[in-house]
């Protein structure tokens, strides 16, 4: 009898990535073997950050059945190709293990987004889990998506039919307009009209997972917790509280503004980063770069290679000279040890679920800039529910203005109440993962459910 060997996939986009595979390190540092598969295409592009992993991990690809060189961050394409490229790649992945390792495959453990890919696992007759690395809440608004179809708020494709209607699932949740649904936030009408419907049809989802488990804590989502029993929460999986580093990164850290980091002052610096699917036009992205030029305070501010057409032209006639003494930009930042860095005042961050636990854990306050998908529900969480941030307002032009960013800031840091609420909701949450913390427990019990014949 051989070691449990757990096979993880994770939906292939960065912030989806990263929590699996710290999900992978956690199982790998109880003794589970884990092959670790990446699509072909970010398989290449992780391998270059992995320094440091367990050795029980290793990697493996399947192809996401889309040509080298179109463009992955067209998700309708590779919702269609995902499904019928995955699958049987999978199935020979775990022959071949089978085949030539002692460690036989007995778990598979894929992304909530691809939560038909257990089927194999019923095929094969090995333990189920599915990941989400999503807030819960998102998936209790998915899941009530058939009750707005049913009480005519939207219709078949849904489009809202009631434009002032409010969700409000419990009183521990943000309230969501209708409008800022995730459907709704996602690609072109063809793409919202497919994720809506596939939203309703999950309810009734034939492959249900033995265990379905997320990267939240109930310090973050009672609420939504107590709305859906059946999820079991881990989070946060965050390096910083196994004291280890981000690993399967897309792009490589800039590590040198850590340094640059200890020379400003203890809280006074503002950091600016959008995850990694954002994009700028050039107005917004000369707005921005005013705003924290005119905010005088330090800054760090990521600017992915890809988060505009050319930001070397982007910026502001003068700007890099004279921001050179306050301002560090770099293209990827380690994110987890900025938001840790005593010298880090804010966060101006577009409300990525990661980052949202990011910046919390960090005990650093947010102005947010949510951009698509669950983006505008995390919002709702920091600035409502939390109360540890506030929202950046988009002018009637639809662009958040220099003026906006600078007033924001100067309200968020003159009001220690944000800074204090979030160091509070950090640390309790940091705990959870903790020795006797719920997610702990959690954890303990799902390696043992791993572990067992
Ligand atoms: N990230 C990073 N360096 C950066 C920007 C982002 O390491 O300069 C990481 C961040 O720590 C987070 C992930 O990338 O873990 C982004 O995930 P999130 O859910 O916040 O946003 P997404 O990229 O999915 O929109």
């Amino acid at each position: 009898m051989g070691r449990p060997h757990v096979l993880a996939m994770p939906y292939p986009a960065q912030g989806h990535v990263i929590p699996l595979m710290e999900l992978a390190q956690w199982l790998a540092h109880s003794g589970i073997r884990v092959t670790f598969v990446n699509t072909d295409f970010n398989h290449t592009r992780v391998t270059s950050s992995l320094s440091g992993i367990s050795e029980l991990i290793s990697l493996a690809s399947v192809p996401d059945g889309l040509e080298p060189w179109e463009d992955r961050n067209d998700l309708a394409k590779l919702e269609a190709s995902l499904p019928e490229a995955v699958p049987p790649a999978l199935e020979a992945l775990i022959e071949k293990i089978n085949m030539t390792e002692s460690d036989r495959v007995t778990c598979l453990i894929t992304d909530y987004g691809l939560i038909w890919a257990l089927a194999l696992a019923d095929k094969l007759g090995i333990k189920k889990s599915a990941f989400l690395p999503a807030p819960v809440a998102l998936l209790a608004l998915a899941r009530h998506s058939k009750s707005l179809l049913d009480e005519g708020i939207v219709d078949g494709d849904g489009t809202p039919l009631k434009e002032e209607h409010v969700i409000r699932l419990s009183p521990e949740m943000p309230a969501i307009k209708i409008q800022e649904s995730v459907w709704l936030q996602i690609g072109d009408y063809a793409s919202q009209q497919r994720m809506f419907q596939s939203m309703v049809r999950n309810i009734k989802a034939e492959t249900l997972p033995d265990w379905m488990v997320c990267n939240s804590s109930h310090e973050l989502e009672a609420g939504a917790l107590k709305l859906l029993p059946d999820l079991i929460a881990l989070g946060p999986l965050l390096p910083s509280t196994r004291q280890g580093r981000s690993a399967g990164l897309f792009w490589t850290e800039d590590s040198a503004c850590l340094s640059w980091l200890e020379q400003q002052p203890p809280n006074s610096t503002v950091y600016v980063a959008f995850g990694s699917f954002t994009l700028f036009d050039e107005s917004q992205f000369q707005e921005l770069a005013l705003g924290l030029e005119r905010s005088g305070r330090p800054f760090l501010w990521v600017v992915r290679p890809d988060m505009t057409q050319d930001a070397e032209k982007c910026y502001p006639e003068g700007f890099k000279d004279r921001v050179r003494s306050r301002g560090k930009i770099v293209g990827w930042a380690p994110q987890q040890r900025v938001l840790s860095h005593p010298s880090v005042a804010c966060f101006v961050s577009h409300c990525g679920w990661n980052s949202t636990m990011e910046g919390v854990c960090g005990g650093v306050p947010f102005l947010c800039w949510p951009y698509f998908a669950d983006q505008f529900l995390n919002q709702s969480y920091i600035v409502e529910v939390w109360r540890v941030g506030l929202r950046l307002d988009k002018g009637r032009s639809g662009v958040v203005a220099a003026g906006e960013i600078v007033e924001k800031v100067e309200i968020l840091l003159g009001d220690g109440g944000y800074k204090d609420r979030v160091k509070s909701l950090g640390s309790k949450t940091v705990e959870s993962v903790r020795e006797g913390g719920s997610s702990c427990k959690n954890l303990t019990s799902f390696v043992e459910w791993i572990k067992e014949n």
